[in-house]
């Protein structure tokens, strides 16, 4: 039982490290670089480290005939294929993290300009009846003063009609 464990776990570990070498030839590209003289190795990139310190002259192929002749992607040409995609995949990220920035940024601009607007359009109201309130508390004193006047007018016609009745009174 303990045995048979460890024999699926060995074929789990196997099958996973074979696939991690599988999915490490990401290689995209058509063409191939190979040293003969550095076995079953093909390369990606003609400046490739490992290419350049061929002792031999490099012949170049396509990787589709180089993995069909058992060629495998070398490690360092892998490694930068997968540095780079890193580094692509990183910089897209940057890049969406920064549009989304700007987005939010213009939005928040957009929200406080209205709400400037809105604010403006609300003093000028404000302005506007305090104008009117105004206006119409002169008119209100205006009226008063007027009515006040013609009170004492009054008043004061009624006073020289007494007078006057007074004296004709007198001279009776
Ligand atoms: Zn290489």
């Amino acid at each position: 039982m303990k045995t048979s464990f460890l024999k699926f776990a060995a074929v789990a570990i196997l099958v996973a490290a074979c696939s991690v070498q599988v999915s490490a030839d990401n290689y995209k590209g058509s063409k191939a670089y190979v040293c003969p003289e550095s076995g079953k190795v093909f390369h990606g990139d003609k400046d490739c480290s490992v290419l350049r310190s061929c002792g031999a002259s490099i012949v170049t192929t396509t990787a589709k005939l180089a993995r069909q002749q058992g060629y495998t992607l070398c490690d360092a040409c892998s490694q930068a294929i997968a540095a780079k995609a890193e580094a692509e995949a990183k910089e897209k990220a940057e890049a969406k993290a920064k549009k989304r920035e700007e987005a939010k940024k213009k939005k928040e601009e957009k929200a406080k300009k209205k709400a400037e607007a809105k604010e403006r359009k609300a003093e000028k109201k404000k302005a506007a009846k305090e104008r009117k309130e105004k206006k119409r508390e002169e008119a209100k004193k205006k009226r008063e003063a007027k009515a006040r006047k013609n009170a004492e007018k009054a008043k004061r016609k009624v006073e020289k009609a007494q007078r006057e009745l007074e004296r004709a009174q007198k001279e009776l």
